[in-house]
């Protein structure tokens, strides 16, 4: 994904396209790649404040560009939304134990993802797994 290509992500969300914003979405490049906030801030270290870090990756998790969630570990992870539009939208996805990457999975039909807001579901579903790349 490039610049453009995110830039344009922010904008189809009203966020300004700010450079520190583009830097943090390119960690993300990596297909299906999942990030800890320490991860993020190591990776950002001297360009991004630790402060700025934080406050951006809230603004990006409340626009729907990046989700976050909890694995198996407790660790608070976050994998950029390759698809959704609609901010409220249940995004189910699948954690490979061997790689760490985090694919998301297809839209859940409405009926079912009716039911589980009238759960006010609390947290993003993960499954956890093994991704076919590594079940060779
Ligand atoms: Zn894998």
């Amino acid at each position: 994904m490039n610049d453009l290509i995110l830039k344009d992500m922010l904008k189809a969300r009203g966020l300004r396209a700010t450079a520190s914003r583009i830097l943090l979405l390119n960690l993300f490049n990596t297909d299906h790649i999942a990030l800890m906030h320490s991860e993020i801030r190591s990776h950002l270290r001297n360009k991004v404040d630790r402060v700025s870090v934080y406050r951006i990756v809230a603004v990006l998790v409340a626009h729907n560009i990046l989700i976050g969630f909890v694995d198996n570990g407790g660790n608070e992870l976050f994998i950029l939304n390759r698809y959704k539009e609609v901010a409220e939208e249940i995004v189910p996805l699948v954690k490979c134990e061997n790689c760490q990457r985090v694919p998301q999975l297809p839209s859940l039909p409405f009926e079912y993802e009716m039911i589980l807001k009238q759960n006010k579901l609390s947290k993003q579903p993960i499954f956890h797994g093994l991704c076919t790349s590594c079940q060779v």
